[in-house]
């Protein structure tokens, strides 16, 4: 879906207003994405290290009254754990919003297990040969990483693995930077995010994303909500920025003129 958000760099004028629009209502939920969003993508993903002033952003914001944060990643909840260090401030869902308790996943139906196990076994053979590949198991999903691999021959792989174990029923795929991620629960960003919205009774939603899986979240949003999309591509979200950098900036302004209403 393309949306109407242009590329700006850092924050437009634009998005100031509806910041300021944003944090005058009674209770919010601050929402974003954790790879490409809070963290710069990087080759091994045990390292990617969250922005330090966005974090501090997101902590300020933790503290004020009715004011709620989350993070949504694709990651294992384990992992966005130990990256984020957010626990016990933020709200942490992984898994693409399927797991809210460690190894717990929504919607994992009798014999998804065997499934999984069966469709890891079948992209760890692909992945054998092909220099650069790399295959992450996820308590719900198993992940194709390819940021490493020869370029040329990307194509030909994605598509063995959407016509080969992708196509199997109860196997649902998600495409991402570098990774195509086959999953056996049928979730996603936008139902994660509208639970964590009448959870914690939020009037308005404000949510950061870089990747294709965060469509779903900016598709959830409502009127009064916010929906910032980082970097290039197609989306249904009303505002862009350009980086990580920017996402820093833009939560610091969110947790300034929130600090200033609470
Ligand atoms: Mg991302």
């Amino acid at each position: 879906m393309t949306g109407t958000a242009s590329s700006t760099g850092g924050v437009d004028e634009a998005l100031r207003a509806e910041v300021e629009r944003f944090v005058a209502h009674p209770v919010v939920l601050v929402a974003s994405d954790y790879d490409g969003t809070l963290s710069e993508l990087v080759d091994d993903p045990g390292r990617a290290r969250p922005n330090e002033a966005a974090v501090l952003a997101l902590r300020l914001l933790a503290h004020l009254p009715q004011t709620h944060v989350a993070l949504v990643s694709g990651r294992s909840l384990h992992d966005l754990t130990i990256l984020s260090g957010l626990a016990g401030e933020a709200r942490l869902v992984g898994s693409h919003g399927s797991e809210f308790e460690p190894g717990v996943i929504d919607g994992m139906h009798p014999g998804a297990d065997g499934l999984l196990d069966a469709i890891t076994a079948t992209i760890a053979e692909l992945a054998d040969r092909v220099p650069g590949a790399r295959v992450e198991r996820k308590p719900a999903s198993v992940a194709f990483h390819t940021r490493q691999v020869d370029p040329l021959l990307v194509p030909d792989l994605v598509a063995s693995v959407l016509l080969g174990p992708g196509s199997l029923p109860g196997v649902s795929v998600k495409h991402g930077k570098d990774v195509v991620e086959l999953t056996v629960v049928d979730t996603h960003k936008g139902i994660a995010l509208q639970q964590i919205r009448a959870a914690v009774g939020a009037d308005a939603v404000f949510f950061v994303g870089d990747d294709l899986t965060d469509e779903d979240a900016f598709t959830a949003l409502g009127a009064d909500d916010v929906g910032v999309k980082v970097g290039v591509g197609p989306t249904s979200a009303g505002h862009r920025i350009d980086d990580v950098a920017a996402v820093a900036e833009l939560l610091g302004l969110v947790a300034s003129r929130r600090a200033v209403r609470t």
